[in-house]
């Protein structure tokens, strides 16, 4: 209602609007196999000096990734006259133009390349292959410096290629064969409200709830990656009925998962306020093992529509696509998702109860060993938010990485626990969620927040010092992590020698073997070194990142043959020696260790309540 008075209001005190000011925005997605979408745009413009803006700073990629350099082909006309364009010699995103005498519009036109590379962002790397497509609407448009993205309106239409189905947020206004009119959105709604496409789709409806549709759409690189078990499906209801449970309402029109399963895209989520872009694996859905590994990626992004969407930190909400994002509080954007997120997991169902303990202990027994933590406070981690997503592995332990999402885990957990024995067991975290994510509910909105209004939130529910609290953690550095949630969650961590499931299904997905707690390294099946401990018995013996191994104990390497030589440490006196090949020397490095393998686990303690068994467990009622 607001905004039709908005718009009656802007038609009264503004009559000399001669055109529409809607952009007019097509793009043929029909040679996405290729990886190039065709981009048409109509836009009113007035004569006069005029700058056009492709988005820089995507929401929930919190840095500058806008994919600048696969703009191509960029052609202006304005009544059929080219308009020369001119980009800024400092702002690389940013086209200076002069709108001719007489005209009313300009038309522009480009194409966006996707490039194959898997290894960056949903907004920049690898979104299409031979059978289905992504696409992100930053991507393929401009705007004028200056407007507002809420009341700048865009009609887009999308042609895709012949017989391939989609799923998207972004209402429709008609379809006929393979072209879909939207209706017209704000370029919020626009870049909010990606597509996703492909020759093998499936929709799966998850459930209507209080009227609220859910839906997960899924493409793949095959017919069969579509083929989710019952269960499966089951536990992603779950996901809808337990975000429901936690939150207690809802701030969107209807949700849709758009799942791509593909080993040629990006693997990583992106979250908007009414539709997640989720990326796996093509046999995610019909492999066991990686179903467990990537179990959080659905439950985590949802949970942004409420924490990150809804609420948003001042300093990531800054209302266009052209200034610079702060991400001081990016250990509750990304933080306290991380830990919903596995939470969630465990109550809808696709993680076990151990699942879910298996997972606090790596992530407690990472952190805990990490170098970096007595040079690098955890809020450094989010404020450098945008050169960490783009570090390298080598020595990750010394300069620490994007932490506030593990570590927000662990001190999201430990407010969790506060809180339930504070209170004596009357309140909890999701009574935090249900009044700082929840309200009213209905169609997308935004309430920034800053660092007192979380502190004032979380008073409200359980007098505490948590600006204390918080502050200790944030600036801690410790040389250990803070583990108050497993030790007041009734556990603690310990190690032994057999792995976890957990453990297992992440070393298959990223396909490399982890002897962080052991030899202190983790190791490709070629040989390649991904990266060294930085203290530990590898990095003792000059082993470095980047290397090569190439045999252990004189014999040619095989994971089987580390594993069963780093076993052989417990019980033998025999040296372990490593053959590696650094450039186009070969040196051999004596390990000095004893121990065997090492892996983490939580082991109960009945000191204390168990409260990780109540916090995993379903909220909703069945
Ligand atoms: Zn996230």
């Amino acid at each position: 209602m607001r905004t039709h008075a908005f718009c009656l209001l802007t038609l009264l005190l503004a009559p000399v609007f001669a055109q529409d000011p809607t952009v007019t925005l097509k793009v043929d997605a029909t040679d996405a196999p290729r990886r190039v979408f065709h981009v048409q745009m109509k836009m009113a413009a007035k004569p006069g000096s005029l700058t056009l803006l492709y988005p820089k700073w995507i929401p929930g990629e919190h840095m500058p990734v806008g994919p600048i350099t696969n703009l191509v082909g960029l052609k202006i006309t304005a009544a059929g006259q080219p308009v020369a364009w001119k980009r800024d010699s400092a702002n690389m995103f940013a086209f200076h133009v002069d709108v001719p005498p007489g005209a009313t519009a300009l038309d522009i036109a480009f194409d966006y390349i996707s490039t194959s590379d898997p290894n960056l962002f949903t907004s920049s790397g690898s979104s299409t292959t031979s059978e289905l497509a992504v696409l992100n609407w930053n991507q393929t448009l401009l705007y004028p410096q200056g407007s507002d993205p809420d009341s700048m309106r865009y009609q887009a239409t999308l042609q895709v290629p012949s017989g391939w189905r989609y799923g998207t947020a972004l209402p429709i206004a008609r379809e006929s064969g393979n072209l879909v009119e939207f209706q017209p959105a704000s370029l919020t709604t626009l870049v909010d409200s990606p597509i996703s496409t492909g020759m093998h789709y499936r929709t799966i409806d998850l459930g209507n709830d209080g009227g609220t549709p859910h839906y997960i759409h899924i493409a793949a690189d095959s017919e069969h990656a579509l083929d989710a078990s019952p269960d499966t499906i089951a536990h992603w209801k779950n996901v809808v009925a337990e975000t429901g449970a936690l939150f207690g309402s809802r701030h969107y029109r209807g949700y849709h998962f758009l799942l791509t399963l593909s080993d040629y895209t990006v693997r990583i989520g992106i979250e908007h306020h009414e539709s997640s872009d989720d990326r796996n694996y093509e046999r995610t859905l019909i492999d066991p093992v990686l179903l467990k590994a990537d179990a959080i990626l659905l439950p985590h992004e949802m949970t942004h529509s409420w924490n990150g969407k809804f609420r948003r930190p001042a300093g990531l909400a800054t209302g266009g696509y052209d200034a610079p994002m702060q991400g001081d509080l990016l250990w509750v954007y990304e933080g306290l998702t991380n830990y919903l997120g596995e939470v969630l997991a465990a109550r809808s169902g696709l993680w076990s109860a151990a699942d879910y303990r298996d997972s606090l202990a790596i992530t407690a027994a990472q952190l805990d060993r990490e170098s970096g933590r007595t040079w690098r406070p955890l809020e450094d981690t989010a404020v450098a938010a945008q050169l960490l997503y783009e570090a390298p592995n080598e020595f990750s332990e010394y300069r620490r990485s994007v932490d506030y999402y593990p570590e927000g885990s662990l001190i999201w957990l430990e407010t969790d626990v506060l809180i339930r024995s504070l209170s004596h067991g009357t309140k909890s975290l999701n009574d935090f969620c249900r009044s700082f994510h929840g309200g009213p509910g209905g169609a997308p909105a935004l309430k920034p927040y800053n660092f007192d209004d979380l502190v004032a939130a979380l008073n409200a529910v359980q007098p505490y010092d948590w600006a204390g609290f918080f502050q200790k953690r944030l600036r801690s550095t410790d040389s250990h992590a803070p583990l108050g949630g497993i030790t007041g969650g009734g556990w603690k961590l310990v190690y032994n020698s057999t792995p976890s499931d957990l453990w297992k299904a992440l070393e298959q997905e990223n396909k490399w073997t982890d002897f962080s707690f052991s030899i202190g390294l983790k190791v490709k099946d070629d040989g390649t070194i991904v990266d060294v401990a930085w203290n530990g018995p590898s990095a003792k013996a000059n082993v470095t990142p980047g290397t090569k191994l190439i045999a252990v104990n004189s014999r040619q390497f095989d994971i089987t043959s580390l594993r069963e030589a780093v076993q052989q440490t417990a019980t033998s006196a025999m040296p372990l020696d490593l053959l590696i090949k650094t450039g186009e020397y070969y040196k051999t490095y004596r390990i000095e260790y004893r121990g065997g393998e090492r892996f983490p686990h939580l082991e109960r303690d009945d000191s204390a309540p168990d409260l990780i068994s109540v916090i995993s467990a379903p909220l909703a009622k069945k």
